[in-house]
């Protein structure tokens, strides 16, 4: 990857995990990955609009994952795509618990 691709992740991301939010600052010894929303092995490209900022925990959970259960309904769901859908309409904080307020948001807390 780039130099330049991985600034423009970071710079879009504002140097936060988009999953989870955490910024950079707040995780000195782990440097956020610039990971791939669709994985390599499903085809997915290095495409900006593929890519994506992640901290270690988010990244390593989510892994090659494209669907989690929904643990309300126990349906197959999408997981939260960072390009298509908005942080805010999936997720939301309870204290120091990430939640999901809806079926993406919740399969997505749940692998990551
Ligand atoms: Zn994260």
């Amino acid at each position: 990857m780039r130099p330049s691709t991985r600034a423009s992740v970071q710079e879009r991301a504002g140097h936060r995990c988009e999953y989870c939010q955490l910024h950079q600052e707040d995780s000195p010894l782990a440097v956020l990955h610039v990971e791939h929303i669709v994985p390599r092995i499903h085809g997915g490209t290095d495409d900006l609009d593929n890519l994506a900022l992640a901290c270690i925990d988010s990244n390593l959970h989510k892994g090659t994952n494209l669907t989690g259960i929904d643990p309300e309904s126990r349906q197959v769901t999408e997981l939260f795509h960072p390009r298509r859908h908005r942080w805010e309409d999936h997720f939301e904080w309870r204290g120091i618990y990430l939640t999901g307020k809806t079926a993406i948001g919740r399969a997505t807390v749940r692998v990551a």
